[in-house]
Order: C-alpha cells, then sequence, then structure tokens
C-alpha cells in the first residue's frame, strides 16, 4: 500500500473510532502483533477496538474499500499464531477488548449473552453468584475471551462430559468480511430452520467473519467435588479404569485427565511449589474427578467404593484422593503444570491431537516407538484427555541433548502418520493458526479441501478477513 492510500486509511480509521477505537502506537503494535509463544507475527498496521457491533461492522467495510485485511483478536491466548498477521500481511488487528459487557443472565433458560470481547474468567465468576457455570475450563480462562474461544472451538479439560465450545453456543451474531451482520444470537436448544450457521464460526478462526455476540448454554453451578490422583502400570489399565470409572460414576465424571513419569518429572524439576502427593510409581497416572451441582451426594464415597473396588482387582497400583479444596488445587495443578514444566526443559515439539478414545493406548505405544525410530532417546511426554482422546504428544531432546538434531519435520511426520493411521485429527484444540495450516490442508481428501475453500471463496471473497489461517 503506498504512502498516500495508507494516509487516508489512518485518517479515516481515527474518524471512525476515535483515540480509544484506533490506535498505531508502537507499544500497541508490538503488543498485539505477536502470539502468546512470541512465535509469530508481525506489527498490524494498526489496532482496532471498536466498541459497538456497528462499530465493527464499519470497520470491516473500511477494511474491505481499502483492501486492508483484518485478523479478529481475543485474549491472543491461541498457541498457533490465528491472532496475529501472517509474514507478508497487510492488516489490522482488531481486537474485542472493549466489548466486553455481559448483557443477560437467564436462570431459566439457563442461558448466558455475552459480547465477544469477556474474559472466559470473568464470566465464571460473575455466573457463580447466579449459582450458575458455563462447563468450559482451560488454563487460558482468565484471559481468552468468548470470541477467540468460538474461533478455536476450544476444549479444555470438562470436554467429555459437556462438548466443546461449540456445544456451548447456542446462538450467535456475527460481522461478515462484506459488512453484513447476521443475527442469529438466539437462546434455542432446538433450532432446525435450515443449515446450522451457528457451527460454521465455531473454529473458523475468524477467517469468516467477526463474532461479536454469543447466546451461551449454561449448567447449575457444581457446589462439592471428589477428586483423585491414581497410579497405573501402563495406558491399557488406564484406558480400563476410565471406562470402569464412567460406568460406576454415570453423569457424575466430569474429567479423566492423564499424564506419565517424564511430564511429572520435568514439572517437579522446574514449577516452584508442586509436590509429587503419590508415593507410588505410575508410570501413568489418572487425574479423576466427580463433581455435582445437587446437594447432599455422597461424592466421596462414591470415588471411594470405586476405587477401592478397582485397586482390589489390581488395576490401579495406588490412588490419593483430595481431602480438602486446596488438596484438589494441588492435584489439578501437577496435570495443568505439565506444560510449564516441559517448556523450562527446553526447547520441545509439540503436538495437539486426537484419537477414537479405545485406540488411545495404542496410538500413543506405536507414536512413541515411530519417534524413537527417527531419533533414539527422544524424551516422548504424553498427557492430555483421556476422556476425549486428546492427546498433547510433545517431545524434549534426548537427556543432555540441546536439540532434535535437525530431525523436528522427520518427527511430527512420523507421528502424524500414526494420528492417520487411526483415524485422528491433527489438530485437536487449538486450532491450525498460521502454524498448521499446510500440513491440515495436506491430510484433507480432494473433496474435503474443495468443500473448505468452497465455503471461505462464498463467505469471504476477497480473502479480507484472517487470510493464510485455515484454507
Ligand atoms: C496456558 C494455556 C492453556 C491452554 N489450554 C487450552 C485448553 O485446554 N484447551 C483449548 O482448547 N485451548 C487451550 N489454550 C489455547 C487458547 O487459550 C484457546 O485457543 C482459546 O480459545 C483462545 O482464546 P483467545 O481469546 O485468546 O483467542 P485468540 O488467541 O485471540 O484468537 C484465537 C483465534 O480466534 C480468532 N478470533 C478471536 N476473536 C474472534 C472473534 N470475536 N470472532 C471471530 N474470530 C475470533 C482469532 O483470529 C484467532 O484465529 C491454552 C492456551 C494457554 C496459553
Amino acid at each position: 500500500m503506498d504512502n498516500r492510500k495508507l494516509a487516508s486509511f489512518y485518517a479515516a480509521m481515527g474518524e471512525l473510532l476515535g483515540g480509544r477505537g484506533w490506535s498505531t502506537d508502537p507499544s500497541d503494535l508490538a503488543a498485539h502483533g505477536r502470539d502468546w509463544l512470541d512465535r509469530y507475527g508481525h506489527p498490524p498496521l494498526g489496532v482496532a477496538r471498536p466498541a459497538s457491533t456497528g462499530e465493527v461492522a464499519a470497520v470491516v467495510r473500511l477494511c474491505g474499500e481499502h483492501r486492508v485485511t483484518i485478523t479478529p483478536q481475543g485474549g491472543n491466548t491461541g498457541l498457533n499464531g490465528g491472532s496475529v498477521l501472517n509474514d507478508g500481511q497487510v492488516g489490522i488487528v482488531l481486537s474485542l477488548a472493549r466489548m466486553n459487557r455481559i448483557l443477560a443472565i437467564d436462570p431459566v433458560g439457563l442461558t448466558a449473552t455475552v459480547e465477544a470481547g469477556v474474559v472466559l474468567g470473568a464470566l465464571h465468576d460473575e455466573l457463580a453468584g447466579h449459582g450458575l457455570a458455563l462447563p468450559l475450563h482451560l488454563g487460558a480462562e482468565g484471559s481468552a475471551r468468548i470470541g477467540g474461544l468460538i474461533g478455536t472451538n476450544a476444549g479444555g479439560s470438562h470436554a467429555m462430559r459437556h462438548g466443546m465450545m461449540q456445544d456451548l453456543v447456542l446462538g450467535m451474531e456475527v460481522v461478515l468480511p462484506d459488512g453484513e451482520v447476521w443475527d442469529g444470537a438466539r437462546a434455542l436448544i432446538k433450532d432446525n430452520a435450515g443449515y446450522q450457521l451457528r457451527k460454521l464460526f465455531c473454529g473458523a478462526e475468524g477467517t469468516l467473519g467477526v463474532v461479536t455476540r454469543a447466546v451461551l448454554r449454561l449448567s447449575p453451578l457444581p457446589i462439592a467435588y471428589a477428586t483423585a490422583l491414581l497410579a497405573l502400570p501402563d495406558l491399557e489399565a488406564a484406558l480400563r479404569v476410565g471406562a470402569f470409572f464412567r460406568a460406576r460414576t454415570g453423569d457424575l465424571l466430569t474429567a479423566i485427565e492423564f499424564f506419565g513419569e517424564i511430564g511429572l518429572a520435568l514439572a517437579l524439576k522446574h514449577v516452584e511449589g508442586l509436590d509429587r502427593l503419590i508415593d507410588t510409581p505410575g508410570p501413568t497416572y489418572l487425574l479423576v474427578e466427580l463433581a455435582t451441582s445437587v446437594p447432599d451426594i455422597a461424592l466421596d464415597t462414591i470415588l471411594e467404593n470405586a476405587l477401592a473396588a478397582a485397586l482390589e482387582d489390581g488395576t490401579v497400583l495406588d490412588g490419593v484422593m483430595a481431602a480438602s479444596k486446596a488438596q484438589r488445587a494441588s492435584l489439578w495443578r501437577l496435570r495443568e503444570e505439565m506444560p510449564e514444566g516441559q517448556r523450562l526443559e527446553g526447547v520441545q515439539i509439540k503436538h495437539d491431537v486426537s484419537v477414537p478414545v479405545a485406540r488411545l493406548a495404542a496410538f500413543i505405544d506405536e507414536a512413541s516407538r515411530a519417534a524413537e525410530r527417527v531419533l533414539p532417546g527422544v524424551r516422548i511426554n504424553p498427557f492430555g484427555h483421556l476422556g476425549d482422546g486428546n492427546v498433547h504428544f510433545n517431545l524434549s531432546p534426548a537427556e543432555g541433548s540441546r536439540d532434535f538434531a535437525g530431525r523436528d519435520q522427520q518427527l511430527s511426520e512420523a507421528i502424524y502418520d500414526v494420528v492417520t493411521r487411526h483415524n485422528g485429527s491433527m489438530a485437536a484444540e487449538h486450532g491450525l493458526g498460521q502454524a498448521k495450516v499446510a500440513l491440515a490442508d495436506g491430510f484433507r481428501s480432494p473433496v474435503e479441501r474443495a468443500l473448505m475453500r468452497g465455503i471461505k471463496a462464498a463467505l469471504d471473497p476477497r480473502s479480507v478477513m484472517n487470510p493464510g489461517k485455515v484454507v
């Protein structure tokens, strides 16, 4: 874009949004120009912070006229560079940070209507005061915003019971790439009057429009929890125990998370204030949690009985139950600090994949052997959500090595190859962003590739919205 056109674009944006809504301040451009892990992005032309749907629509139209691309941004906690500009992209970041009002909470219909810039943690706090909850929990909930959670179709540790973001969004309002507003913010569980348009925007990573408002499906707030950490001989046993707990505890079971000895050792080595909490070595560990919103349910007894039965038949080697709120938090920290422990160890390669639950152990076994063949001694740290088949299959260099001896790509290819053989997905939770878009395209069948490109072309023929992501 030449200087004259750029000056006219800046002037128009300034006039449209004013000082609070439009910034070209270098510190703002730097802060919004890089992703959470500081791996992707470069400074945008400016950061737009509209305060209403009308302003978002006006920004989208103005950018369209000036051929300036738009990258929507929520909390910027995405892990694959979806919320920042690609190399060579000329565009703005459109931050939803000022559209952060909780518009309505309906305790009868169990819904909340919110602007897309609401931070998940703030929504949790507000809902708790009403005895309600949005059952979506993830490590970044203090920063991630509703629009971003929709954009990546976030999952988290409760997806097994409550589904992903797409299952929690009943309706939404979206500013489309031509500046038109689609008002689909309906609070309906049953709505079959045509294509399920709202689902199209879940996981679209801002490539089809800007979500400005959402109607979310709530649950009663849990009032009691029972949590245990179990040590198991292997992942096959973990799968059997997972199925056993599901059968024994039914809908009370909200999370079954797994991790291994390598991950635990890294977390204990690097993260302050962590305690091992279980004496018996695994090498596989399960974090199991029951929750209820119903008073007078003896959750501890239900969990204790299930655990006793699993200990008796020898599938579980050892188990520790949380006796207090503080102990529950400590057990969860062991699981939640897995990524941090590995990050602090040094370079790593992450793979966020999923396979059908019953294949999880076979997948991890085969993928581990495949990685070991490429680079003997590579440290394999699989952890994740046993209940929904999502594995963070992360690698650290062999003990004493600083890197992967230039075999990073070979390692990933070997692992994704095993994912494909197990009919899994190479992107379970974090979307594709700019990190995985080319890779994902390679895994698509010609039919699927054409469908995806057709959808993008139909909604955004000029490729104004977050180009270079998803397709
Ligand atoms: C410590 C940590 C733990 C995490 N744990 C999990 C986890 O357990 N499960 C999980 O799924 N993710 C997890 N994540 C990843 C991340 O938090 C999620 O992907 C989250 O959904 C991103 O929300 P955000 O508001 O930060 O979005 P951003 O990073 O700002 O954006 C993400 C994508 O959504 C698009 N977008 C943003 N706002 C809008 C909008 N209004 N309309 C349309 N598109 C929009 C962006 O363009 C981008 O493509 C974790 C991240 C961190 C740092």
